[in-house]
């Protein structure tokens, strides 16, 4: 059985060697802000490294390059994690990326990658340095959805927030009712992302805006008992109450 993986490895090799496109260094650390779709590095190539071993992955054809069937194979990683729906989107998130990589003995930086910001950078958190308190999901009769519509993370009034990936705001206003000043970033991944109870909004609608760039401060307008973040994941188009996910960028 040794023999025939040494043939598969001398067949490998012979299609790397005679492709023309230049080959990818397998990264130590995991960036993940370099591991989304249509990225070429080398921590999308130790990611499939390790989906090869968790769900199969095949990527012989393109090492290195996050294509579909990277992505196929991230959301079964995703299914297999219990992600079920859209969040089984086979876009990488924090929390399943650090539990391939717990798993097939890699680590993860959860910063932007090398470089400044570009198209499919993230960052860590929408209020820098700050954690979610509060969770999606959560029943409680006071939301008109059944539950909450997002995720909030408790921070001091005039705390930072930032857009989580680069895009376009679709709205920036104070008409966010029980949600106060609002702000919706139309970001690079096709979702619509919406920040609430802003104590100050630094942007106008249509506005281009870069991942980890400021764009308003936490406060508390709107239907709220203290200062935080409510950060809700809808699709594209216009904001619809109750169409959100779990947030995930
Ligand atoms: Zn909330």
């Amino acid at each position: 059985m040794a023999g025939i993986g040494n043939v598969l490895d001398s067949v490998v090799e012979m299609f790397s060697s005679e492709s023309s496109e230049p080959r990818v260094q397998r990264a130590e650390v995991v960036s993940l802000a370099d591991v989304h779709p249509g990225a070429k590095n080398g921590s999308v190539l130790r990611v499939q490294e390790a989906l090869a071993k968790a769900v199969g992955l095949d990527y012989a054809s393109a090492p290195g390059t996050f294509g579909p069937r990277t992505k196929a194979a991230y959301a079964t990683w995703q299914h297999h994690l219990g992600y079920v729906g859209a969040a089984a989107d086979g876009i990488p998130g924090l929390t399943s990326l650090k539990k391939l990589g717990a798993e097939y003995g890699f680590t993860v930086r959860a910063g932007a990658g090398g470089g400044g910001a570009s198209a499919g950078d993230r960052v860590a958190s929408p209020v820098p340095g700050h954690r979610i308190n509060q969770p999606y999901g959560v029943p409680n009769a006071r939301y008109q959805a059944g539950y909450h519509t997002g995720d909030d993370y408790g921070a001091p009034e005039r705390t930072p927030v930032v857009a989580v990936r680069s895009g376009t705001i679709q709205w920036s206003n104070a008409d966010g009712r029980q949600y106060g000043n609002w702000i919706g970033l139309r970001a690079d991944n096709g979702r619509l992302y919406v920040y609430c109870h802003l104590s100050r909004r630094d942007v106008l609608s249509g506005q281009k805006v870069k991942a980890g760039q400021r764009i308003g401060r936490v406060g508390s307008t709107g239907n709220v008992t203290g200062p935080h973040l409510h950060f809700e994941d809808h699709p594209s188009g216009p904001f619809v109450y109750g169409h959100e996910r779990k947030p995930a960028w």
